[in-house]
């Protein structure tokens, strides 16, 4: 019987997963297996020379995973922990269990991108599910390649056009079963091609708690003291300690006290569970409603929901970046010099000066994309790529380098006008 690997990567939850719950689904009708596996990336220090996860993130991860397993095994399933990147790890696992299919949340940034990218490379089909953010982006007022550039104007879009918020799922009251490869003796898969990706020091030694990561001596003074049993990582505290919240009545006052430096109460403190995934900003979003319903609603209930708005907005604006960047490298953007001149690269890897300065200045102020990745796309495609030339241009129109007019904006018009006025770079590069 085949199997259907499910992927958890920051949405590590039952309740209101759809992702989780349409593999498991998905698995049940069509008699599969289901494998639910989480990767552990191998300790990575940054280029800034300190460690990418530190101790606290660490255990509040480890909390979280802890928690995941303990309902999945509730539920007669278990995660298996493998130890390495995902585009390594997942086609092994795959050809071990001879599995086609990797469903898993869909995450808009570069890196998460590179990785799914990375699965489909390695020949694996890849479900992946948007599901993090409140709001659907298909639910938009606007498409997602138009996103307001201003947070006002994309709250005020959605506040207008009363976008609804979707009904939380609940946790599946059955999972798919593991693969029949699974030994209950080991309580993993055991295989000789695995034996080097299974993680080793999985689960964490309980001595490793979050004392030891905080480093100070009273451990009172803490914000956020996720080594407190109520503030630990993992789904179950984080529903509980939203209701606590919410009884608490703690929304009333928080537009008031959300300024504040220092306690446990004067924000939700949602934000770790948040970003684990290990709690669903529609759940929150229900449990409000419903506290709104019962206590009455005020501006601090209010400041709630336009918190979570800009956490939403700041993970469509990836989605559109995503968007645009596509269209900017395929030269498909509608702008006829700066499709010629995106055409040109792709095909040959190289372009003039000036070309290079508008294509930039397009995708940085007309477009509001990200410099650094148009840098990559240079560093990709051009046959002169130069670590330091290109650098300093890109960080010189963005406004960030040497430059005392603080970045340098060229109207593509004008350009068009001054550069190619009979049409004739164009029709080279866009007939054809
Ligand atoms: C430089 C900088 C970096 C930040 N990095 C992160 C980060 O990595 N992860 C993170 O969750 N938040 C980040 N924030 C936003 C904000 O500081 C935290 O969400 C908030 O302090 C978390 O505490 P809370 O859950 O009690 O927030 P609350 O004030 O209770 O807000 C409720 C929820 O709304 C969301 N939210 C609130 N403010 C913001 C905001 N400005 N942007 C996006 N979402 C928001 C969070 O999910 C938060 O849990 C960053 C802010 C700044 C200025």
């Amino acid at each position: 019987m085949s199997t259907l690997i499910y992927w958890f990567r920051n949405d590590l939850r039952l309740t209101d997963n759809p992702a989780f719950t349409l593999a498991s689904q998905q698995a049940l009708q069509h008699g599969l297996r289901l494998l639910p596996v989480f990767c552990h990336a191998p300790p990575e220090t940054t280029r800034w020379g300190f460690a990418r996860v530190g101790l606290h993130r660490q255990r509040v991860l480890a909390d979280t995973l802890l928690d995941l397993e303990t309902q999945l095994r509730s539920l007669g399933s278990a995660p298996l922990h493998l130890h390495g990147q995902p585009a390594n790890v997942l086609p092994a696992l795959a050809r071990v269990l001879q599995a086609s299919t990797v469903m898993a949340e869909d995450i808009a940034a570069p890196q998460e991108q590179g990785e799914v990218a990375g699965l489909r490379a390695a020949g694996l089909t890849v479900q992946t599910v948007w599901q993090s953010s409140l709001l659907d982006p298909a639910e938009l007022p606007f498409e997602v390649t138009a996103l307001p550039a201003v947070f006002t104007q994309f709250r005020t879009g959605v506040e207008k056009a009363a976008v609804q918020v979707r009904q939380p799922l609940p946790a599946p009251s059955t999972v798919a079963p593991l693969p029949a490869m699974w030994d209950a003796d080991s309580d993993r898969i055991s295989h000789p091609d695995l034996a080097q990706l299974l993680t080793s020091n999985w689960p964490l030694a309980p001595t490793n708690k979050g004392q030891e990561a905080m480093n100070i001596d009273a451990l009172d003074r803490v914000s956020l003291p996720y080594h407190l049993p109520a503030f630990q990582g993992g789904e179950r505290t984080g529903l509980a300690h939203l209701r606590r919240y919410l009884a608490a009545k703690l929304p009333h006052s928080y537009k008031a006290t959300r300024n504040q430096l220092s306690g446990t109460d004067y924000s939700s403190k949602f934000s770790p569970w948040l970003a684990s995934g290990a709690l669903s900003a529609p759940t929150i979003y229900a449990e409000l409603k419903a506290f709104e319903v019962e206590f009455g609603a005020n501006d601090g209930s209010y400041w709630l929901w336009f918190e979570l708005l800009w956490r939403d907005y700041f993970r469509f604006l990836h989605l559109q970046t995503n968007d645009t960047l596509t269209l900017w490298r395929q030269g498909q953007t509608g702008v006829p010099l700066v499709d010629a001149a995106m055409r040109e690269l792709h095909q040959t890897g190289y372009l003039s000066n000036r070309l290079r300065q508008v294509v930039a200045s397009h995708l940085i102020y007309d477009l509001g994309c990200d410099w650094r990745a148009g840098a990559a796309w240079f560093e990709s495609q051009l046959v002169d790529f130069d670590i330091y030339s290109n650098q300093g241009n890109w960080l010189y129109i963005a406004g960030l380098g040497t430059d005392p007019r603080g970045g340098r904006r060229f109207d593509v018009a004008k350009q068009t006008r001054d550069h190619d006025p009979d049409g004739s770079y164009q029709r080279l590069w866009l007939q054809g």
